[in-house]
């Protein structure tokens, strides 16, 4: 299989090229649609069918199969973190060993490293392609609100499920990822001129640095949970006292149980006003639960160590903050690893890059991988 990638290793330079050098940020719809279309006759011409999953505002999803009973599921997502025009500002370049442009690691190169997967073992192993199943989805950067039932419909009654987000800088997959929640709390105060008649106004500046104080508080880290208003806004002048303040809160758990928990005390914080006549609405959930590393993990993390062994690459795992679809396939009971992409780091930034040795390495692994998993059966 190595010697078949060895071949492709400037086709799939090329792709990684093309694809980062269209913008695909999670808002930019024709982005995604435009990269989808381009993987979409690609795995069609291996001889996969496609299914678009038209959106309307957000990138299209697409569920890519072989055969009538895929045992495994792959996760990729199309979307990136950047605004249209990174990629004319800084497109994809090579230097040395990396490779450098918006979305190269996360998670383009992973696409990439996807379908030369699917071409290696098209090459070599057919059996294994017949039990694959990929959901490529437009929307995760932002939480995955579309994607998420076409995943975990995907992954009902599945065997396995690899994500594509990459490989950590040190080259570890990801066994675990704390569970995400997104909020906002919207406060209402009244406004008034605060040099003539401050008396009058309410401030919902006020009210919200009240609100912020309890939800820091209830960050514990020894327990994996953190509470953190990371954008706030609101008021209107200098001189105005404020009547509208917004604070968006970003919240981190590590266990399944902690959701409920966390969830129902910042409820509750948000129920009463510390200034009087300020009026609150809290907005937003826990909308990724924990991937805990669990003994089905374990088992099939063992599976991809002895895969890695026989190539000589040493499989290393860690636990990250980070939410990503891994999340919605564990909190399933299906055996999920995550981090199947190349090895890269800086993702979010524009100093993100891919290792470039690591494309064919991890592409190579993860064929191997899929073949031993369909073996398995
Ligand atoms: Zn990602």
């Amino acid at each position: 299989m190595k010697g078949f990638l060895q071949t492709k290793k400037d086709e799939m330079i090329g792709l990684l090229e093309r694809l980062v050098n269209i913008d695909s940020g999670s808002t930019h719809k024709e982005g995604i649609d435009e990269v989808g279309g381009i993987l979409k006759e690609l795995y069609e011409e291996l001889g996969f069918s496609t299914e678009v999953v038209e959106e309307s505002t957000s990138g299209n999803n697409m569920v890519i199969t072989y055969g009538e009973n895929p045992s495994i599921l792959l996760v990729a997502h199309m979307d990136t973190v950047f605004r249209v025009g990174t990629a004319k500002e800084r497109p994809f370049k090579i230097e040395g060993d990396k490779a450098y442009g918006p979305g190269v690691i996360d998670m383009k190169g992973s696409q990439v490293a996807l379908l030369y997967a699917m071409k290696a073992l098209k090459e070599k192993n057919l059996r294994a392609l017949e039990s694959v199943q990929i959901v490529l989805n437009g929307d995760e950067e932002t939480g995955s609100e579309t994607s998420r039932p076409i995943i975990e419909k995907c992954a009902e009654g599945k065997k396995y499920a690899l994500i594509m987000e990459p490989a950590r800088k040190d080259g570890s997959l990801v066994t675990a990822r704390r569970g995400v929640g997104r909020y906002s709390v919207y406060v209402t105060g009244k406004a008034a001129h605060s040099g003539i008649e401050p008396q009058n106004g309410i401030s919902a500046i006020g009210e919200l640095a009240h609100k912020i104080i309890k939800l820091h508080a209830l960050t514990n880290h020894d327990e994996g949970v953190s509470v953190s208003v990371g954008i706030i806004e609101g008021g209107e002048s200098v001189n105005t006292v404020a009547p509208t303040a917004a604070g968006h809160v970003d919240v981190r758990i590590r266990y399944a149980e902690q959701a409920e928990v966390i969830d129902a005390m910042i409820r509750e914080i948000c129920t009463t006003s510390d200034v009087p006549g300020t009026t609150i609405t809290l907005e937003g959930g826990i909308n990724r639960p924990p991937m805990v590393k669990n003994e089905q993990t374990i088992e099939l993390l063992e599976i991809i160590k002895e895969t890695g062994a026989g190539l000589g690459i040493e499989i290393t795992d860690v636990s990250t903050g980070g939410g990503s679809d891994a999340s919605f396939t564990s909190a399933m009971g299906i055996p999920t690893i995550d981090g199947l992409g190349p090895i890269g780091g800086n993702a979010h930034s524009d100093q993100e890059y891919l290792e470039i040795p690591s494309l064919l390495e991890r592409t190579h692994l993860l064929a191997e991988v899929i073949g031993r998993l369909s073996a398995g059966e």
